[in-house]
This record gives C-alpha cells, sequence and structure tokens, in this order.
C-alpha cells in the first residue's frame, strides 16, 4: 500500500501533512506517535472512510481514489476496493443480537454470496484460530472485551483482507485481556501472509510485532526504520521525547 503525499484537513485543521508512505505486501507496519498527531486518519483513509485533501493512495499499485483516466471511483468501484482492507476497531462493533457464528457469516453469505454452509465451516476455521471454538453460540454480551476483540478479529480475517489495519485494538481493554488479543494478532502475523498496519499506544507490542515502525508528529512521519532503530537508537529528540513519555 503506498500512500503519496496525502495531505488532509478537517476543515482549517491540517491533520496530515504531505505524507509518503509504502507498506510491502506481507509487511507488518505500526504507527506510533503522541495523541492527534494524525495515525488513525492514516487507517480511516485506507479504509475509504475519509478521503484525502490531496494525494493518491494505492493499493499494491491500484489507486483507492481514482480510475485510470484520474476520475474519482464510483460508489461499485469503491466498494470493491473497501472489500481489499479489513479494520477491526477500539470498540468491538459486535452485533449484539446476533451470536459469534451469526456476526462471522453475516459478511460471508451477504457480501461474499457465500452459502450458509461454506461461511459456517469458514468461521469455525478462524474461531480456532482465535481460540475460542467453544464460543460459537455464544451472544456477544457474554463474552469478555478481549473474547469480542478476538471474535472481530476473526470477523475481519473471515473476508480474507489484503491488508488488516488494526486501530488501538486493545485500547478499551484491561492489560490482561489486551494481552490475550495481542497474543492473536502475533499467531496472525506469524502464520499468515497479511499485510498490518496497525496503530498501537503498547510499545512492547509494536517492538515484537512490527517489521517496521512508523514515528508521527503532528501530521508529519518523522522517522521510520526497525523497532530495533526505532527503540533502541532514535535519532530525532521528538521521538525520545515521546519514547520517554509512554515506556
Ligand atoms: P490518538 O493516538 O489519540 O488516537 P491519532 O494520532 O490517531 O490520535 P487522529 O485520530 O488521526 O490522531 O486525529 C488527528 C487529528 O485530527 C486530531 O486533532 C483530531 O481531533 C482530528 N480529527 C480526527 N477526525 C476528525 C473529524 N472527523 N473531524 C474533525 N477533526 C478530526
Amino acid at each position: 500500500m503506498e500512500f503519496e503525499r496525502i495531505s488532509k484537513f478537517f476543515g482549517a485543521h491540517r491533520v496530515l501533512v504531505d505524507l509518503d508512505l509504502q507498506v510491502q505486501p506481507g509487511e507488518k507496519v505500526t504507527l506510533i506517535g503522541p495523541s492527534g498527531s494524525g495515525k488513525t486518519t492514516v487507517l480511516r483513509l485506507a479504509m475509504t472512510l475519509e478521503k484525502p485533501t490531496g494525494g493518491d493512495i494505492r493499493i499494491f499499485g491500484e489507486s483507492i481514489l481514482f480510475d485510470s483516466a484520474g476520475k474519482p471511483l464510483s460508489t461499485s468501484q469503491e466498494a470493491r476496493i473497501r472489500r481489499r482492507c479489513g479494520m477491526v476497531f477500539q470498540q468491538f462493533n459486535l452485533f449484539p443480537h446476533l451470536t459469534v457464528l451469526q456476526n462471522l457469516v453475516l459478511a460471508p453469505t451477504t457480501v461474499l454470496r457465500q452459502s450458509k454452509e461454506q461461511a459456517e465451516n469458514t468461521a469455525l476455521e478462524y474461531l480456532r484460530m482465535v481460540g475460542l471454538e467453544g464460543k460459537v453460540h455464544a451472544y456477544p454480551a457474554q463474552l469478555s472485551g478481549g473474547q469480542q476483540q478476538r471474535i472481530a478479529i476473526a470477523r475481519a480475517l473471515i473476508l480474507k483482507p489484503e491488508i488488516l489495519l488494526l486501530d488501538e485494538i486493545t485500547s478499551a481493554l484491561d492489560p490482561e485481556l489486551a494481552g490475550e488479543v495481542l497474543d492473536v494478532v502475533r499467531g496472525v502475523a506469524h502464520e499468515t501472509k497479511v499485510t498490518l498496519l496497525i496503530v498501537t499506544h503498547e510499545m512492547r507490542f509494536a517492538r515484537e510485532v512490527s517489521d517496521r515502525i512508523a514515528v508521527f508528529d503532528a501530521g508529519r512521519i518523522i522517522e521510520q526504520g526497525s523497532p530495533d532503530k526505532i527503540f533502541s537508537y532514535p535519532e530525532c529528540d521528538r521521538t525520545r521525547a515521546f519514547l520517554q513519555s509512554v515506556l
């Protein structure tokens, strides 16, 4: 995925400034930086939940904003592109009136038009991956926050996105429950080829799971590099100040 000279304004407020970011297929990239520096906005742009004010975004070569003639994509073209990305949010967003299985088969049967049987078989496979095959018939309210978030991850993966966007997925959880969610993501990172673009305030997790870390400050990437470089040998004063404030 490539972000090319992306700028984003909300009214007069400039949130992203000529941002360039490349993420290679299969790469695990984590965005860190102070609150309000624009990290979540980058994920929302990738998911076409927001439109940039300027610049282009490509998913491995193909623009998610413009067609080959440079015209804005139609709604149906945009829907097709959007399916290449999956996103998990801080709040789990499961449907409360549906069981775990019903939550998991909803999109495959409606969006991908899979048969119920096929969708249920795949759902069980992914439930095993996140360690919750015993909760097939539970309702979200009967699950812990960590379990709900693991279901939300399974639900995103079922649609086989090329890129999975994880937006502060443990921020609403107690440390113990956050740990089990991060274990699931570690497993996904190691066992699948999915490209991961992560926003997190969990620096230990960022260090363990990422191939590359990009440090945001006031709408710009001020430095990027391997976790080792960023955490052990940061070059920018502002990276050092940020890390000191969170570590
Ligand atoms: P955090 O770590 O606190 O989640 P962040 O780095 O993810 O922060 P963003 O959520 O991308 O930051 O927000 C960047 C800036 O854009 C913030 O100042 C925020 O208030 C502003 N912003 C985000 N979304 C909107 C919106 N829909 N309308 C107006 N301003 C917005």
